[in-house]
């Protein structure tokens, strides 16, 4: 399938990008045992595959008359962005997650289930904000979106907020140390600034190709950062463990 761009594309293209990190955060919570970034990764693995399939010239995006002032590109992603394949790949995340975690023992299924629920929030976000234009199959399916986007301002509101509950849910019991919170807190408040700034004022790019390929560096980025500030060390699980036994 080609790729079909009528005028230039923005860099940072489709995406709830810190939406999707703030509600991985929030699964964080959940089981503390597992690096947070993993579950950041299961949350923005519908987008991985987006920006890879319109490279292959698998899926596609293409920009409406009115995207100067909507910031709205269309995109054609039964693949990537379909219900039924956004089930599957929350399955198949799963699936993978249980046989790849042997180390978390008991703690594996939680896990398994906990990823394969942060990829398929992804669809769920993205039907808020989207127009009518995820499929539930196939490419001649019906579609669904609630269109939150056509109110930016209270879409990207809404996007803050959930980063905002995401943050408090999940640092106060990361069990990091106090410096790598802070590092935390502040890359994912970047994150939030530069989700904010591309779906408003960012100038766009010069290809269909070029925004797939900066907007796959930009999850690689964040997902790696924030996996690797993510890293609780054993000084800090035990500490932890201590002050949790000293409160319980
Ligand atoms: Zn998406």
């Amino acid at each position: 399938m080609k790729i079909q761009v009528s005028v230039p594309l923005k860099d940072q293209g489709e995406t709830l990008f810190a939406g999707h990190v703030g509600a991985a955060l929030a699964i964080g919570r959940i089981e503390r045992r597992v690096n947070v970034g993993l579950f950041v990764t299961a949350a923005l693995l519908l987008d991985f595959v987006l920006w890879l399939f319109i490279l292959f010239g698998w899926e596609s995006v293409n920009i409406t008359e009115d995207f100067s002032t909507t910031h709205q590109p269309h995109f054609v992603f039964p693949s990537s962005h379909g219900l039924l394949a956004a089930g599957g790949w929350s399955a198949a995340a799963g699936v993978l997650t249980l046989l790849l975690s042997p180390y978390l023992k008991e703690a594996r299924r939680r896990a398994a289930a906990l990823v394969a629920g942060a990829v398929f929030s992804h669809w769920l976000l993205d039907v808020l904000v989207h127009r009518s234009e995820l499929p539930l199959t196939g490419n001649t399916s019906v579609t669904v979106g609630l269109a939150l986007w056509n109110d930016m301002p209270a879409a990207l509101a809404i996007e803050a907020a959930i980063v905002a509950l995401g943050l408090c849910l999940f640092l106060p019991k990361s069990g990091l140390a106090r410096g790598k919170s802070i590092a935390l807190g502040i890359l994912i408040l970047i994150v939030l600034m530069s989700t904010i700034i591309g779906m408003t004022i960012a100038p766009p790019p010069s290809s269909a190709a070029a925004m797939a390929g900066s907007s796959l560096v930009a999850l690689v980025a964040v997902c790696g950062l924030i996996a690797w500030l993510g890293r609780v060390s054993r000084e800090e699980r035990f500490s932890t463990s201590l002050s949790e036994d000293r409160h319980d």
